[in-house]
């Protein structure tokens, strides 16, 4: 579903160069979740960003459902309708209602009709758990609501996968369950999942794979069970003991 060929993402300024992401190969298959984590500066954003074609990269190729992206054949629109994302912030239309930030993008881009849009939302809003907020605007919600109108606006774009980069660590740590249970849901009813989490729990309950980065490359992959009782590499060790 989603492949990635030896990426690189050079940012350059003032004659200083950071290779933010440092030759990443890497894939998720069809139903699979992959957590992705490692220290700050590690490049894990940068990474999700060139998956959905938010960045442009410099080098190596990003399929997903084997188009790529950087083919300029390829609309990255198109693409981009397909891939779903949840950044930490949650990025919603402010001066649009809850019911309004989840048809928008399905009226503009998928064309839905304003019946069909609004009741998909509201389907979603009650997957979601917040059925009852539809009309409020998305200061009046608490950051865990806001996340979960961010997870059910993406997903009513129908996504093939969705992208999460720390979707909880904006979150009082009260709210953060709410949203780990949704987003382990979705995993459960078989979304292809891509997300950088610092929520070491959840990556042990939910991943196939988890990916440690570190200066812009994977430094270790494996299953969560691999991870959390038996890294190999002197680095990964070094995290985990910082984090867990
Ligand atoms: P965090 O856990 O703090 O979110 P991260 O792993 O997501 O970190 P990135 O945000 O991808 O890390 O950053 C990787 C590297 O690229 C860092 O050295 C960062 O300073 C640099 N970087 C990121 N975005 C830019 C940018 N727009 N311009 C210049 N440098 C950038
Ligand atoms: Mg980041």
């Amino acid at each position: 579903m989603i492949r990635t060929e030896n990426v690189v993402k050079v940012f350059s300024g003032r004659g200083v160069e950071v290779r933010a992401v440092d030759g990443v190969s890497t894939s998720v298959n069809k139903g699979e979740v992959v957590v992705i984590i490692g220290p700050s500066g590690s490049g894990k954003s940068t990474f999700i960003r060139c998956v959905n074609g938010l960045e442009s990269f410099d080098e190596g190729h990003v399929y997903i459902d084997g188009v790529d992206i950087a083919d300029r054949k390829t609309n990255i629109n198109k693409i981009r309708a397909e891939v779903g994302m949840v950044f930490q912030q949650f990025n919603l239309f402010p001066h649009k209602t809850v019911l309004e930030n989840l048809t928008l993008a399905q009226r503009k881009v998928r064309k839905r009709k304003k019946s069909v849009a609004d009741e998909k939302a509201r389907m979603l809003l009650r997957k979601v758990g917040i059925a009852e907020k539809e009309s409020e605007y998305p200061s009046r919600l608490s950051g865990g609501q806001q996340q979960r109108v961010a997870i059910a606006r993406a997903l009513a774009m129908d996504p093939k996968v969705m992208l999460f980069d720390e979707p909880t660590s904006a979150l009082d740590p009260e709210m953060v369950g709410e949203v780990l249970d949704v987003m382990k849901q979705l995993a459960r009813e078989g979304m292809t999942m891509m997300v950088v989490s610092h929520e070491m729990g959840f990556a042990r309950e939910v991943a196939d794979r988890v990916l440690f980065m570190d200066q812009g490359k994977i430094v270790e992959v494996g299953t969560p069970e691999h991870f959390f009782s038996n890294p190999q590499e002197e680095r990964t060790k070094l995290f985990l003991k910082q984090v867990l």
